[in-house]
């Protein structure tokens, strides 16, 4: 079980249309794709996707930290699981789409060993889940094609990218509203778009319309909580923290200024299985439910996501995992199933991935 090889592997994948958000547009898929090997021969996959807008890795920063944390993996026993994890943390600062990338990796080395699935070594047992679906920052009337395009596939629940001029935001959500049948619930995000009061006044002006909205992602800044806690005061809309929330301690400052309702778990901003894991649990103290999202990536880490939805399926009751079936095609072979709005997880041991063509 000691670690022979860890080698990684950057692949582009086009998207079926561009990716918009108030930080940034994407046009391709840009992901790392890492194997371990160990002397045994037993093969673990792990991944992840340069988001510099969000989590500020790039594709050199990312390639470099593996290269550095690798150094003090090799020739150590993957059996010896929890020691393997505190390298990955302690051997540099911050770089935690890296190091998810390395956890995901070791995971699924050590379920393979054990012959099985992740999520049933973790103690998961559901298998099936439905995510919703991204509709990018466009024009208002791409936005209402794309909305009934999604509810067209199959798409009950609408992730719409909001966060430019909050007035013209307000013509944005409520054309799709008027588009879209009453069942398909819509949460919206604002990727740090707005100001504190800027939120205000766009969250006043939906409630006066009546339009139902399921909740409300990042309107303001990262740190600003104080903003957080403004709205939250003004708005019966829920405010669910995506970028405010990366690590563990994150969840904790935030759930104890009470400046949100829910969090948004994403393995790239949080260090990977065990951070995101611990996050659910600190949630569930607090009685706070969690989506667990994904940001652009492939098949691998958002299907890692999947397994850490199972295991804390009593805390996190919203997926957001869309990014595989946004790609054009897979190179992955195996692992979880992505289609349209369904999601199932396999029952191959590990993450249950054969391999990847390049
Ligand atoms: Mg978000």
């Amino acid at each position: 079980m000691n670690i022979n090889e860890i080698e990684v592997n950057v692949i582009k994948i086009p998207l079926i249309k561009p990716f918009k958000t108030a930080l940034r547009s994407v046009y391709e898929l840009e992901t790392i794709i890492l194997r371990i090997e160990t002397k045994c021969g037993i093969t673990g996959y792990g991944e992840t996707a340069p988001t510099f807008a969000v989590t500020g890795d790039s594709r050199e920063s990312i390639l470099e930290a593996i290269k550095l944390i690798k150094r003090n993996l090799m020739g150590k026993s993957v059996l010896n699981f929890n020691e393997l994890l505190e390298i990955i943390h302690n051997s540099v600062d911050k770089n935690f789409s890296a190091k998810s990338a390395l956890e995901i990796a070791l995971y699924d080395i050590f379920a393979q060993n054990l012959k099985t699935p992740l999520y049933k070594m973790l103690g998961g047992s559901k298998k099936n889940f439905k995510t919703g679906i991204t509709i990018s920052l466009n024009e208002k009337d791409m936005m209402v094609k794309d909305s009934l395009e999604a509810a067209q596939g199959g798409y009950r629940s609408l992730k719409v990218k909001l966060g430019s001029d909050y007035r013209e935001d307000i013509d944005r959500i409520e054309a799709i509203s008027n588009a879209i049948p009453s069942d398909i619930s819509i949460k919206l995000d604002a990727n740090q778009g707005w100001t504190p009061k800027e939120s205000v006044k766009f969250l006043t002006a939906i409630e006066d319309k009546e339009i139902a909205i399921e909740l409300i992602e990042q309107p303001v800044k990262k740190g600003d909580l104080k903003g957080l806690k403004y709205i939250k005061n003004r708005t019966s809309i829920p405010l669910l923290a995506d970028e405010s929330v990366f690590s563990p301690k994150d969840a904790i400052k935030i759930l104890e200024e009470e400046a949100v309702d829910f969090v948004n778990i994403k393995l790239d901003k949080c260090g990977g299985i065990s951070k995101a894991m611990l996050i659910a649990d600190i949630c569930k103290i607090y009685g706070v439910k969690c989506m667990i999202g994904c940001m652009l990536e492939g098949a691998i880490s958002v299907g890692a996501a999947v397994h850490v939805a199972s295991v804390r399926s009593d805390t996190i009751t919203m997926l957001d995992l869309d990014a595989p079936v946004l790609c054009k095609s897979s190179p992955i072979i195996g692992g979880v199933k992505f289609v349209s709005s369904n999601i199932e997880l396999s029952d191959g041991f590990g993450l249950g991935i054969s391999g990847f063509k390049i």
